[in-house]
């Protein structure tokens, strides 16, 4: 039955866009991380969502499992097969569906195929005198598919929402083949369930999605950006607070576009992965970093004449100011396989939980290094521990149950995929957990998509 399988895959894509051999699919089969892989079937190409339907009825016929994957970049194993799984699945890569539409003047909105990378997309609405209100470090790898199956967060949250704040209107293909289009964009449609709204952050759970209609931002102005030293995650939070409120009264119209958070752990580690100076004049336990829309003069600081902070206004000082924080996951990523937990917290319980992470972690045992960078805006910390070997699963428990302790999430952002599918129940409760199988099993009832992600 595969080896039938694979031909027929071959007929409806081309036998250039079937890859079986080792070397071909091995990029596809390892995730970013080193930390997630196996086997698979085939890795398949196909150009439009007329082929992956018909891909996915002969996988249903066939019983075989299905894997949608877009740059790879995920950081939870859900973009990979499982290691050791029993029923390889086929890939769908998406990386053909690249189509960027004409960016629609009137309604700030443009239809992107799911394979365009989220660079492409963001070029693109700049090109038209837009822009599109989610950034991420990867943005050049992530799809647009990839980063509304994740409803993935990023840099500007704050400012614009996650992901799904973003997503108008949505093409996919459903386990059975079925092709579900609904890329109108209107602002005003209330005609039952918002499957466009449930596709996101399904994870390729639910289907594969084809293509998206997001909305568009205007410009927002000049910006500068700073990093700061502080002493605590509380002064972080506090110095935050006075700059969302400093942004809107020093200059009107302006708003604070980013609030992120380094440690020092973390800046070490960037600083000689990347080979850059140490930014302030003393070295501080917390360094923030701030994003404000204020015309580019710094009239939306919120800095005392005491402040050990550093500001740039051009964007080649603000990109090297970025560097800090853009390059922390491939800062650890040369440390060894990383255990990366990206969780949140209500802002009121972020000093606390993260002073308690920061005690608990140093009594782990195996833990060479760790540290914590993120997204303090949204309560968002990307704690990073290296040292554990890779299926020594006691230290991420460890750091979820101390989050669930302070009533966050175990996932923030990157989503659950395999990584975390056995700790759901730490964020959503059995009635909920039950709500969403019963969706699954509507929607995949032989359970083909993505298996092993979001659930056990
Ligand atoms: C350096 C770095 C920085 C990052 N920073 C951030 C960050 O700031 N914020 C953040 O949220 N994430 C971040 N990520 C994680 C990652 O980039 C996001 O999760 C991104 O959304 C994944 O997009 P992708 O195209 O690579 O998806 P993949 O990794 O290929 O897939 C991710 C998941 O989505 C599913 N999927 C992919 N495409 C489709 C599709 N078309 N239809 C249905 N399901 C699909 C896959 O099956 C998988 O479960 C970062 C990653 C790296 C490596």
């Amino acid at each position: 039955m595969r080896p039938e399988l694979v031909k027929t895959l071959a007929q409806i894509v081309g036998d250039a866009h079937v890859y079986t051999g080792s070397d071909r699919v091995a990029p596809f089969v390892t995730d970013w991380t080193r930390r997630f892989g196996g086997p698979c079937l085939a890795v398949v190409r196909p150009g439009d969502a007329g082929e992956i339907a018909e891909i996915l009825r002969a996988c249903a016929a066939a019983r075989v499992p299905v894997l949608p994957q877009g740059g790879n970049t995920g950081l939870v194993g859900g973009s990979v097969p499982a290691a050791g799984g029993n029923q390889p699945p086929v890939i769908i890569s998406m990386l053909r569906l690249t189509d960027l539409g004409a960016v629609d003047e009137l309604s700030g909105q443009v239809t992107v195929g799911a394979g365009a990378t989220l660079g492409e997309v963001q070029r693109h609405a700049v090109r038209a005198g837009w822009r599109y209100g989610v950034d991420l470090a990867a943005r050049d790898s992530a799809t647009i598919g990839g980063t509304v199956a994740t409803n993935a967060g990023g840099v500007h949250v704050i400012a614009h929402g996650m992901t799904r704040a973003q997503v108008v209107g949505i093409e996919a293909v459903l386990a059975d083949g079925s092709v579900i289009t609904h890329l109108s964009g209107m602002l005003k449609d209330n005609t039952g369930y918002d499957l466009a709204s449930l596709l996101c952050g399904s994870e390729g759970t639910l289907g594969i999605i084809t293509a998206v209609r997001v909305r568009l931002h205007r410009p927002l102005g000049r910006t500068t950006v700073s990093l700061i030293g502080v002493g605590s995650y509380a002064e972080a939070l506090e110095l935050m607070s006075r700059a969302g409120i400093a942004s809107e009264s020093n200059a009107p119209g302006s708003r604070l576009l980013a609030a992120e958070v380094i440690d020092a752990p973390s800046m070490d580690l960037v600083c000689s992965v990347a080979d850059l100076p140490w930014p302030l004049e003393q070295r501080w336990s917390i360094v923030v970093l701030l994003e404000i829309v204020d015309g580019g003069d710094g009239s939306g600081l919120p800095l005392d004449e005491s402040a050990d902070a550093v500001v740039a206004f051009s964007a080649s000082d603000q990109e090297r100011l970025w560097a800090y924080r853009e390059r922390q996951a491939e800062a650890y990523g040369v440390t060894g396989v990383v255990h990366k937990l990206d969780v949140s917290v209500p802002l009121s319980k972020l000093a606390a939980c993260a002073d308690e992470l920061v005690a608990l972690i140093n009594t782990l045992p195996d833990v060479d290094t760790f540290g914590i960078f993120g997204h303090l805006a949204d309560g968002n910390m990307h704690v990073e521990i290296v040292g554990p070997a890779a299926d020594d699963l006691r230290a991420d428990l460890a750091v979820l149950e101390c989050v669930s302790r302070y009533g966050g999430s175990i996932s923030a952002e990157h989503g659950v995929g395999r990584a975390k599918a056995a700790h759901l129940h730490l964020c959503r409760s059995a009635a909920e957990i039950t709500a969403m199988r019963a969706i699954k099993g509507a929607l995949d009832p032989q359970g083909l998509m993505n298996p092993g992600v979001l659930f056990v």
